[in-house]
């Protein structure tokens, strides 16, 4: 029998960070001691009253399906907190999914057709592409590589890719890769131009929470923008609760109306107990959250002193827990070399759309931290 797929699928490449992860867990299997810089996994363990309240929804019985679109509790607890970030939408304008990841999924599926253009801004998180391209939807690629990877140095490189033809555009800040946070004038810039072509934008604020002395606009408070922009977030990186699958994203009516017949017939809705132990994440966790990201603004300081003694300078981020590393034009070969004679790994900057670089995760203790880049120096890497 021989099988034909859809071009949709088979200009997909697998995700790049799981086959680097992938590739650490063959060699680790085989016995080598991987230091795993490649994966976007805070390693601390879920806050304990996380769990208890999972816990405790499960004895409860919170085992069957819910409503499609998440339930009403945990829909509200997210209102309040999109209201506490500037934010006015109600749980009929939310949908809670497995993962920011299904979220943005849903959206771009809901919105982009064959040929739709959408524009990314480069380095960009590998899934980016890929669901575009599921979706039929065409990519324009704004490299931001030449501001330290900031926004508001190339808008007018935006300007110049955006037109009447864009459908949507995808912003992330905090961003994967590059840790940058976008300045006021950088999002107001992105709102004028939205506003002026009539383009959608996806603000994908997962790392939101995870900031070092700054403090991230949401693009949907911005003036014009409420009913154009889709708000999407979850739980995995500011609760450490990645295997959890919990996320969601808000927009408007009519579009979570779109989305939302999608959401229910393929994933019905996010795993009930689950949803109940993100109730407590958002209205008892804090603290834990201000403790975790302590924790990553003093490895921040520590990858980019010991980056420096070697003498390698990078964009300092200003939140998420990732940093570009300079490396060969060959980053491929960089990254593959890395993994093979110092057994660090690392995402090479090309899956992201920005070749010449590596993606360091330093969601990793301060002594695994320590450890990847002296080898990597050791072995001729810096
Ligand atoms: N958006 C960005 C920028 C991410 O880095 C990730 C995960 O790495 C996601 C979305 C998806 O997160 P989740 O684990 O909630 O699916």
């Amino acid at each position: 029998m021989s099988m034909e797929f859809t071009d949709r699928l088979t200009r997909v490449e697998p995700s790049a960070t799981l086959a680097i992860s992938a590739l650490a867990t063959e060699l680790e299997n085989e016995g080598a001691d991987v230091v795993d810089l490649s994966v976007g996994e805070p390693d601390f363990p879920t806050p304990e009253n996380i769990v208890e309240a999972g816990k405790d929804a499960m004895d409860a019985g919170h085992t069957g399906y819910t409503t499609s679109a998440g339930i009403i509790d945990l829909r509200e607890a997210i209102a309040d907190k999109l209201a506490d970030d500037g934010l006015d939408h109600g749980p009929e304008e939310i949908i809670v999914t497995p993962g920011a990841k299904q979220a943005l999924y849903e959206i771009v599926q809901a919105l982009i057709g064959d040929g739709d253009e959408v524009v990314l801004l480069d380095p960009a998180w590998v899934s980016y592409e890929a669901m575009v391209k599921m979706a039929g939807g065409d990519l324009t690629r704004v490299d931001l590589s030449d501001s330290d990877f900031q926004l508001e140095p190339a808008l007018d490189d935006l300007a110049d890719a955006v037109s009447d033809e864009t459908e949507l555009l995808i912003v992330n800040s905090p961003s994967n890769p590059t840790g940058a946070v976008y300045s006021d004038a950088a999002l107001e810039g992105v709102r004028d131009l939205a506003v002026e072509h009539d383009i959608t934008v996806i603000s994908d604020e997962i790392y939101k929470e995870i900031t070092y002395g700054v403090e991230p606009t949401s693009l949907g408070t911005l003036e014009g923008m409420a009913d154009r922009t889709v708000t999407v977030n979850g739980f995995s990186k500011a609760y450490s609760m990645t295997g959890w699958r919990l996320g969601y994203f808000a927009g408007p009516e009519e579009l979570i109306d779109q989305a939302g017949k999608l959401h229910s017939h393929s994933v019905s809705s996010a795993v009930n107990f689950v949803q109940h132990a993100g109730i407590e994440a958002l209205e008892n966790t804090d603290d834990a959250v201000s403790e975790m990201t302590e924790a990553f603004a003093e490895r921040r300081d520590l990858v980019v002193d010991l980056l420096e003694d070697h003498g390698v300078d990078v964009a300092v981020p200003e939140g998420a827990f990732y940093m570009m590393l300079p490396v060969d034009d060959d980053d491929q070969a960089w990254c593959e070399g890395a993994i093979e004679d110092a057994h660090v790994a690392t995402v090479p900057g090309s899956a992201f759309g920005t070749p010449g670089y590596a993606r360091i995760s330093y969601a990793a203790s301060e002594e695994r931290l320590e450890e990847g880049i002296e080898r990597l120096a050791e072995e001729g890497y810096l």
